[in-house]
């Protein structure tokens, strides 16, 4: 199996997992015309299309590319997405015929109500998509969901394996680390991605996929009980923070101003 992160609109990743016979999957596709490239360009046939929230950067060519492609589509029970041929829910296990993958779906709301995730531990190395929920040192705005609800959802993808590779549909690494480090510029961990990520990105690659271990040691959002996080959070807000769900909730509030 291969993995390829196709880019699309101005920092959109459409998730592209190819077997050795070049059958595929692709997850999210926004806009169907870079697909419709990149499937052309490498003689690839398209198996199956993972949909992970009703957003249009997220599921904008979906009418387009089931056209040409008359496939199974995966994804919310959400009325609003037209297209989806299997609604998926919370513990259901998907097993594609083509490219052969096995899939677990959970349901991850905060971004959106609808959003789930897809993991797949079939692979000699697991594999999340997990759309605009847990982004490299950070994770999605709060249109639809609490702060509770993002959350408990972050909590239950760190509980995949550390080695877990998490593809995430933006390149957003660079900006939230820059929000990292404004909130403990001294941590290591945010340092030392940044550098990593700079390195990435001034190489034209991208700075995914991540890690679950990684993660949980560069992300703030999954740090919000360090002692040192928890101080520079009360005095940006200059009282005190004693749970930890007022200190995720304030730290996603300041993000969404910084
Ligand atoms: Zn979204
Ligand atoms: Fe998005």
């Amino acid at each position: 199996m291969q993995l390829f992160a196709i880019p699309a609109f101005y920092d959109n990743y459409i998730w592209l997992l190819a077997d050795d016979n070049n059958h595929c999957l692709v997850v999210d596709p926004g806009d169907a015309a870079p697909v419709e490239r990149f499937l052309a360009d490498n003689e690839m046939t398209l198996g199956a299309i993972l949909i992970t929230h009703h957003h249009p950067d997220h599921v904008g060519g979906l009418q387009r590319l089931t056209k040409q492609w008359p496939v199974p589509v995966y994804g919310p029970d959400n009325s609003s997405i037209a297209g989806i041929t299997h609604s998926v829910y919370d513990g259901d296990r998907i097993a594609l015929a083509s490219p052969t993958l096995g899939f677990d779906v959970l349901e991850v709301p905060g971004h959106t109500l609808d959003h789930i995730a897809f993991y797949s531990d079939t692979l000699p190395e697991p594999l999340l998509f997990c759309g605009d929920t847990l982004f490299s040192a950070g994770c999605g705005r709060l249109f639809e969901g609490t702060p509770e609800q993002m959350d408990n959802s972050l909590q239950r993808l760190t509980a995949l394996p550390d080695h877990c590779r998490v593809c995430c549909t933006h390149e957003y690494t660079e900006a939230n680390l820059r929000f990292a480090l404004a909130v403990l510029p001294e941590d290591p961990a945010f340092n030392q991605r940044s550098r990593d990520v700079a390195a990435l990105r001034a190489a034209g690659q991208p700075s995914l996929p991540s890690t679950i271990g990684a993660e949980k040691i560069s992300n703030p959002f999954l740090r919000v009980d360090d002692k040192l996080l928890q101080i520079s959070l009360e005095n940006e807000l200059g009282k005190p923070l004693q749970e930890h769900n007022q200190r995720f909730a304030a730290l996603r509030a300041w993000k969404d101003r910084f």
